[in-house]
């Protein structure tokens, strides 16, 4: 449903200063010292070990006083409400996110209830959460809940390439596959509002083939990169692709079908082990079929998500034996009042989704069957 209240603004939003490379953290006081003296770290105890004591000792020594939250793995109201009382009680005056998409989604819904600026810092480059002015929320459980929005995006984003190249090149994957979402989506979305409650500008629809050309140059060979620690060129440009190109063209350019297969997919027990941008890339090839892509198309895409070992069929997403009932309430899902799937200029209803999800299963299996694709080490 395109644009149905009739907006005529066109919203383009991001953050204050974004910042990346591979001495980000040792350079980070410089950064963060406009924003307060006295942060809220959110970080788990995973990341703490990687990064987290790392920043603590470079910070402390530009005179900051850090409080440390242990954040306990996801973006829940309960885990939000547990640790904004934690930041109340510490009387911090900013806030910092250290590490991936759900400390990040859980650290802005904090620094919002405070009323505090806040910094992201990625470890990973596995989502475009960083950038936006919004959370996603889970369950608990992990059930894709709601999105949040704050009138504000972070005030800085600052991400150490030194250490998103030790993290594992699976999550780099991931977020190429998020990140291949954004033009595709953002395409379907032009006519429809974005998460900025206005329309896309020409800089949105810009961004967003930036970020496509740019994986489309160097997605495989940053990941190949990856596997061998070997912080090059190509893995920064990717980082940014993933991190700020992505980030500036969801939120501004909207999305579509992709993620809101995706968020049908988080129903699905078998799948809770996969990261979001592994259940998105299968969202990608969702949308395309839905769309009615052209074979050369839709392979150009299926090609180039394999390459990088991105799960896109039922039984790279483990769930081999998955029943047409089940893939039904994942189309039921997708088809919510609320989701962006109604962002798709196509006639949408649970029967043609959950047409196309098995076909592009199909489509997947068949490419794989023919080009003798196999997951690389
Ligand atoms: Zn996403």
């Amino acid at each position: 449903m395109p644009n149905p209240k009739h907006i005529t603004e066109r919203i383009f939003q991001g953050p204050q200063k974004y910042i990346q490379g591979p001495n980000a953290i040792k350079n980070s006081g410089q950064y963060l010292k406009a924003l307060g003296k006295k942060p809220l770290l959110t970080v788990d105890d995973n990341v703490y070990e990687i990064a987290g004591k790392n920043l603590i000792s470079v910070l402390e020594k530009n005179g900051f006083t850090i409080h440390r939250a242990r954040f306990r793995g996801e973006a829940s109201v309960k885990e939000i409400d547990r640790l904004t009382v934690e930041a109340k009680d510490a009387q911090v005056d900013f806030v910092i996110a250290l590490g991936g998409g759900k400390t990040i989604d859980t650290s802005k819904a904090i620094a919002n209830h405070l009323g505090v600026p806040i910094a992201v810092m990625s470890t990973t480059a596995s989502t475009d959460a960083p950038c936006s002015a919004l959370s996603v929320l889970y369950s608990e459980e992990g059930l894709f809940e709601s999105y949040r929005f704050y009138q504000w995006n972070p005030n800085l984003v600052l991400v150490d390439t030194s250490v998103v190249i030790n993290a594992p090149p699976r999550m780099l994957a991931a977020g190429i596959g998020d990140a291949l979402a954004t033009n595709v989506e953002a395409r379907q979305a032009r006519y429809s509002v974005n998460f900025g409650g206005g329309m896309p500008t020409e800089l949105a629809g810009a961004v967003c083939r930036t970020c496509e050309g740019t994986l489309f140059r160097y997605g495989k060979q940053a990941y190949e990169a990856n596997k061998t620690r070997s912080l090059t060129p190509a893995f920064e440009a990717v980082v940014e692709a993933n991190t700020l190109l992505s980030g500036l063209g969801f939120e501004t350019g909207g999305i579509a079908a992709a993620h809101a297969i995706h968020n049908g997919f988080t129903a699905i027990e078998a799948m809770h082990g996969l990261m979001h941008g592994e259940k998105v890339a299968f969202g990608i090839v969702c949308q395309l079929i839905l769309d009615g892509a052209d074979t050369a198309e839709l392979e150009r895409y299926i090609d180039l998500m394999l390459s990088v070992d991105l799960p896109i069929t039922f039984e790279l997403l483990g769930i081999p034996k998955v029943t047409d009932a089940e893939l039904r309430a994942v189309a039921k899902a997708a088809c919510a009042p609320t989701e962006t799937i109604w962002n798709m200029e196509r006639a949408i209803n649970e029967d043609i989704v959950f047409h196309a999800i098995k076909g592009a299963d199909t489509a997947s299996r068949e490419f794989i069957r023919r080009t003798g694709w196999r997951k690389s080490a």
